[in-house]
């Protein structure tokens, strides 16, 4: 048998003082380590943006350089942002997984930088509680272009 930490870790969903439910793992998890796969059904931008147009609340990924997204179904969906993340999302084949970027100890909650980007809403606001949350979840590309339009509009209301 080889040890634990070489299989795959067991994965549980509990209740996370961040949001709502987290992903936390029961067994240690070695940096590097490949841990999960975001998987879900590979949807249009469109056909997201239709199908949740009325719902607070999304589970879609962004991935690829079409724009398309995976419709999240599985544990992964409850994987919650940090801005101290123990992990990142990898693209590969077409498949998005999740990473440890560190070593992370059994029975911490698994997390990962959302970087969100492509939103209507202004509003993402962040919870993480880590010493450099920057408050937001929206990626830095993303919260300097909504600065950008915000400062274009206000020039244009002063006309
Ligand atoms: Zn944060």
């Amino acid at each position: 048998m080889p040890p634990r930490s070489a299989t795959t870790p067991r994965l549980l969903i509990r209740s996370s003082s961040i949001h709502a439910a987290g992903c936390y793992t029961l067994d240690p998890i070695p940096r590097g380590r490949r841990v999960l796969e975001y998987g879900g059904a590979r949807i249009s931008k469109d056909l997201a943006d239709e199908r949740y147009a009325d719902r607070p609340v999304t589970y879609l990924f962004g991935f690829g350089d079409k724009g398309d997204v995976i419709d999240g179904f599985g544990t992964a969906m409850f994987l919650n942002h940090s801005c101290a993340p123990n992990c990142q999302t990898e693209e590969s084949g077409g498949r998005v997984y999740i990473r440890a970027i560190r070593d992370i100890a059994a029975n911490e909650e698994l997390v990962y930088e959302y970087n969100l980007y492509d939103s209507d809403e202004d509003n993402a606001d962040c919870y993480c509680g880590a010493p450099q949350c920057r408050g937001t979840m929206f990626s830095e590309e993303e919260v300097k272009r909504q600065a950008r339009r915000k400062a274009r509009k206000l020039a244009r209301a002063s006309l």
